[in-house]
């Protein structure tokens, strides 16, 4: 009896192993797909923001992108954005072994500026939280933010976050020829004969 209990447990263990795995190899493709499009989708919010704010010389607290025109209260949740930095520092985690040699050093770039990222909106969030900001400013404030301004600052992060991501994408879905060695377990990468043979 035991051993077939130890037996539920490898194999209930190796399920959970394959999940991380699937999603690192023939899901990666899909999985991938959809994390870009949240990523996107939150990229066209700031981009809008800063049309806003630079083309159409709107005022800051105005300024709220697409989705915070109709409910500014998403614009104000600290809730909100700290979820989104959790979430794309998950994704950038999670996705992480699918990649493979160049893609992986760019991928890990990108996973570790959204790791400071990350702790300026958990700092952010603390603030709200705890209902006192820093320095005893009128909005809760991140550490760079006391250099650069809030919607600047998080325009900068977005793009340092996104370059290196895109260039590792770039990177799996054509693997320089240095990389042969180290194949990934995927699709992704674009192989037009591969793909029309099957
Ligand atoms: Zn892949």
């Amino acid at each position: 009896m035991s051993s077939n209990t130890s037996a539920a447990a490898l194999s209930a263990a190796s399920k959970e192993r394959t999940l991380l795995e699937k999603l690192n190899a023939e899901w990666h493709e899909r999985a991938l797909r959809l994390f870009m499009v949240v990523v996107l989708a939150h990229w066209a919010e700031h981009l809008t923001q800063a049309v806003q704010i630079y083309a159409l010389g709107w005022p800051v607290p105005e300024a709220r992108g697409v989705l915070g025109l109709w409910f500014p209260w998403m614009v104000k949740s600290e809730a909100l954005h700290y979820g989104y930095a959790i979430v794309m520092l998950i994704g950038l985690w999670i996705f992480r072994t699918g990649f493979t040699g160049r893609s992986y050093t760019w991928w890990m770039i990108s996973f570790w500026i959204q790791f400071w990222h990350h702790i300026e909106h958990a700092l952010l969030q603390g603030q709200a939280i705890v209902g006192h900001n820093l320095f005893d400013r009128p909005a809760p404030v991140s550490i760079v933010q006391l250099w650069v301004p809030r919607v600047e600052l998080h325009l900068f992060y977005n793009t340092v976050v996104f370059i290196p991501m895109v260039i590792g994408m770039y990177y799996h879905l054509f693997p320089p020829a240095g990389d042969a060695a180290h194949p990934a377990a995927c699709n992704c990468a674009w192989k037009p004969k591969a793909r029309t043979g099957r």
